[in-house]
């Protein structure tokens, strides 16, 4: 089946959701596809469920997750067609308004299509991978799989178990955690810096909603006795069939101790391979270590039709994920001719009030918590990178230095490295940091992976099941 619609938007966590209700209360013909069972996104994941069976982990999830009830309610209630477990593999922008984009997903087995006018792309952020000696073992995870696992099903790790690295999620899902009667053995901080943060701090304390959650959090985790090891270097996991134990060195001291699961979790970026599927143009964001779309301030990306907005577009959290959904949705609703260019101005007031006031905390956090470069780009040689394809970071150095493997896509025809399942999500920054490390270039002067669709995996079946006109092109007629 091919639907028409008016706007289609991936993603249904906040910057989704809130470009659905602004678009749909302007009488905008909405679809939002979501890969997960329920709406929510990454910070209200699993709402639903644990309003209704699990009532007392919301208590435990905090205010900030419980907030997102009501959301979820208002876009459950709006007339808006919410795809669930729809996984996006591919999208072609629009020609012009004549002539629609497609948009092709798979959901329950099956494959489907869209029409759409306009594309939101709001599929939010993904953890940066932390690759540290032993940490593709089993028994390792990062925080954010961890989280994910206690919001959607109510599970917490057993054992002995440590959180590593650095960022507000660390300590969020130590706290969570803790609330809920699981005490970490300790949390070891890789990156607090106080020195490059301090430039940013008089615009950072004009926004007391962060440093009060922040400080808030540093003094539940105290409270509950949790040690909290600072400037931690050195991090190596070991183990056999899975991790064992935990090596670092802190204050001049390494220490080794038993351990049964580890977190890692060193900040989020954004999850890009749809954005980068499309060729939108992207730019090198430094104080983020991360690329990005390059967009206008409505969300508009360099191809027409195409706007992408929350996370997606640059780390913003959720409340600003927020303010530029509904941002790009009065920008496609004037574009649609559902509101004039004078009513989004108007409307467009208070989202970019709000999401000022968001962005005036993210200097001081991304100088915060920025990874030092060890952390980036591994050192050892042994460190696995690419764990789709098996490529260790020895080499990745040895095709740049000795075969001079100039950038990330030659050393896909070098190694296949990127080439997995996962289509180098996991593995990118990793071997961008570390090409431009080993030529002693800037990150940018490398580039990216050159992702193309399917960006989630298709069977041929599922191709062939497809209504779409075959090109004489396409198949050498
Ligand atoms: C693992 C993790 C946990 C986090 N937990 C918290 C937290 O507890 N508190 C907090 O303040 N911040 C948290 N964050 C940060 C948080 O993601 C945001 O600030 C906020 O949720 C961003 O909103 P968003 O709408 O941009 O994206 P998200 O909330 O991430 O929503 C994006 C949605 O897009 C969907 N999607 C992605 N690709 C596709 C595709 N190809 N096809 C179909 N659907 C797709 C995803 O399933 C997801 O639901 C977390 C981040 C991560 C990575």
């Amino acid at each position: 089946m091919n639907q028409a619609c008016d706007l289609a938007i991936i993603g249904a966590g906040p910057a989704g959701m809130a470009a659905a209700l602004t678009a749909a209360n302007r009488g905008v013909n909405v679809v939002v596809l979501d890969e997960q069972p329920e709406p929510g996104g990454q910070i209200y994941r699993g709402i639903e469920r644990v309003e209704r069976t699990r009532a007392r982990h919301l208590e435990w999830l905090g205010p900030d997750y419980a907030a997102g009830a009501n959301f979820v309610r208002a876009f459950r209630n709006a007339k808006i067609e919410y795809l669930d477990g729809a996984q996006v593999w591919q999208i072609e922008a629009p020609a012009n308004d004549a002539s629609p984009g497609r948009l092709f997903y798979k959901r329950n087995g099956a494959v489907g299509q869209l029409s759409p006018r306009r594309v939101l792309i709001a599929t939010g952020a993904m953890e940066r991978p932390m690759p540290i000696p032993g940490w593709t073992l089993p028994g390792v995870l990062t925080c954010g799989a961890g989280q994910t696992v206690f919001k959607a099903n109510g599970l917490a790790p057993q054992g002995r178990f440590v959180l590593a690295g650095c960022g507000p999620l660390l300590l969020l899902y130590a706290a969570q955690l803790v609330r809920a009667g699981v005490k970490p053995a300790a949390i070891l901080e890789t990156t607090f810096n106080h020195g490059a943060a301090l430039p940013h701090a008089w615009k950072f304390f004009t926004t007391p909603e962060y440093w009060r959650k922040g400080l808030a959090l540093l003094r539940e985790l105290k409270a509950a006795g949790v040690p909290l090891r600072k400037n931690v270097t050195q991090l190596v996991l070991h183990g056999d069939a899975r991790v064992r134990e935990i090596e670092y060195q802190c204050g001049g001291k390494t220490t080794r101790e038993p351990v049964d699961q580890v977190f890692l979790h060193q900040g989020v970026v954004p999850n890009g391979n749809l954005a980068w599927s499309m060729n939108l143009a992207h730019a090198w964001d430094d104080a983020q270590r991360s690329f990005r779309p390059r967009l206008d301030e409505w969300g508009r990306s360099s191809t027409p039709g195409i706007f992408v907005a929350g996370d997606a577009g640059g780390i913003v959290g959720a409340k600003g994920a927020h303010a530029t959904g509904r941002l790009a949705a009065l920008a496609i609703a004037a574009d649609l001719g559902k509101i004039t260019i004078e009513g989004r101005d108007q409307q467009a007031r208070t989202p970019r009030a709000e999401l000022a006031k968001h962005q005036a905390a993210r200097p001081f956090l991304d100088a915060l918590y920025r990874p030092a470069p060890h952390w980036l780009a591994p050192q050892e040689a042994d460190t696995m990178v690419c764990r789709c394809e098996e490529i260790r970071a020895g080499e990745i150095r040895r095709l740049v230095t000795e075969q001079l493997c100039p950038g990330p896509n030659q050393m896909k025809s070098f190694a296949r490295c990127g080439m997995g399942p996962c289509q180098g999500r996991l593995c990118g920054l990793t071997v961008v940091e570390l090409i431009a490390q080993c030529r002693g270039v800037p990150v940018p002067e490398v580039g990216y992976y050159r992702i193309r669709p399917p960006v989630k995996p298709v069977t041929m079946g599922d191709l062939a099941t497809l209504d779409v006109p075959v090109r004489p092109d396409a198949v050498g007629l």
